[in-house]
Order: C-alpha cells, then structure tokens, then sequence
C-alpha cells in the first residue's frame, strides 16, 4: 500500500525570512527621519565646508600674489631694477619706461607666456578666485613703487603693500577710485573682511581694514607709503 505525506508547500528562504513582513519597504516616519537626520548632517558639514573653501581661496590668491612678486622680480633684472612703469592713469607719468600706455598687468603679460600685444590685462588664470566682479581689475599695483628697486628703501619693502585686492581699479592709490581696495577674503558678505597683500620683500600678508589704516591718505600710511 502506498503511503503519501502531505508535506507543506516549498518556501524559498528569502520567502520565509520576509513572509511575515507587510510589502511596505518603510514606513512614512521612516522617511521623515532619514531626512531628519540628512538636514542635521548637512547643517553641521556646510558652514565648515563653505570655511574651508574660503581658506583655499584665500591661499589661491596668496599663490597668485607670490607670482605675481617674482615675475616683477624678473622685470626688475631685465628693465635696469625697476618696478612696474606708472603707466595707464596713473598721474605725473604718461609713458613709463616703455614708449607707450600699458597697464602694469599687461606689461608682466610676457613673463605668463602671453602675447605681448595684449595690452591690458593679467591672464584669467591669475583671477583672485574671490573677485565676484567682471572686469580684470581684481589686482591693484601701489603706485609708490614705480620706481628703481634701489630708490625703495630696505625697510619700506617689509612692510608695504606692494600689489593687493583691488576692485575697479589697477592701482593702489588712495582716494582716487571709488572702491581701491578690496577686503574679500574671510569676511562676510558686506566685504567685512581681509585685502591680500604682496609686500615689496615677497611676503603675502592678509591685512583688515583696521590693521594698517589702509584708508589713510598714502603719504602717511606705512602700508602705501614705502618712504614712510
Ligand atoms: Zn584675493
């Protein structure tokens, strides 16, 4: 006589382990707590992040400014130890030491591998990487060093802005432009916040608007005045 067994019907382990579950993959309060906890996340990592991008940009523009010191470095041996000619608007110098109206930043444009017939600017490179503005005057020259290496005195070279964060303007010069300087770095959204600066000696140094009396006439702040 044959014997049957009823045995239960075949389950899959997937089958058995999750039968049990409803189909739902999660539930709504789930969710939301994920996503609770993805805004928290974010709002701790986003004002580090954001300070951290600050800091690098910071450091791209010192980068940018040392460069920018040894190239007119190398003018200074190729043009008999002179610094950038006063060319362009600057006042009591029509034609520098060139025959013809340049802008400083289009005169170091050869030493960046540029086409010396781009008269104007720095290349796009050079961009201080805070500069929200259009135009290419994001980096100004103090004009009291247009002049031999030998005349500026040791001391003067130390402590003065020799090319910092500009707005609108090529030149350092107070007073006459609008918006000279420009204090982008580190601050907040009012431009509260620092002016990179080459230093006649090659030194980059972050300066606030506070530190040097920046605003000051030049023939009295050490910063712009180098024979001061
Ligand atoms: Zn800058």
């Amino acid at each position: 006589m044959k014997t049957t067994v009823d045995l239960p019907p075949r389950r899959s382990i997937y089958q058995s382990a999750y039968a049990s579950r409803p189909k739902q993959a999660f539930t709504l309060v789930e969710l939301l707590v994920v996503i609770a906890i993805l805004s928290i996340l974010a709002a701790l990592l986003l004002p580090a992040l954001q300070q951290a991008m600050t800091s690098v940009r910071m450091a791209a523009c010192s980068n940018n400014l040392k460069q920018i010191g040894i190239v007119l470095t190398l003018y200074a041996d190729d043009y008999d130890r002179r610094l950038m000619p006063p060319t362009g608007y600057a006042p009591g110098n029509t034609n520098g030491w060139v025959g013809q109206e340049r802008r400083w930043t289009g005169i170091i444009n050869p030493y960046f591998d540029m086409n010396w017939n781009d008269r104007w600017n720095l290349p796009y490179s050079m961009k201080c990487p805070s500069y929200k503005g259009t135009s290419a005057y994001y980096y100004g020259l103090n004009y009291n060093f247009s002049r031999k290496l030998d005349v500026i005195p040791a001391k003067g070279m130390t402590r003065s802005i020799m090319v910092g964060d500009t707005s609108g303007s090529f030149y350092l010069f107070p007073n006459r432009w609008t918006k000279p300087y420009h204090f982008r770095h580190l601050g907040d959204e009012q431009n509260e916040g620092t002016l990179n600066g080459l230093h006649g000696d090659g030194h980059v140094e972050g300066h606030d608007k506070s530190s040097g009396k920046i605003f000051t006439p030049h023939e009295t702040c050490p910063l712009l005045n180098p024979f001061k």
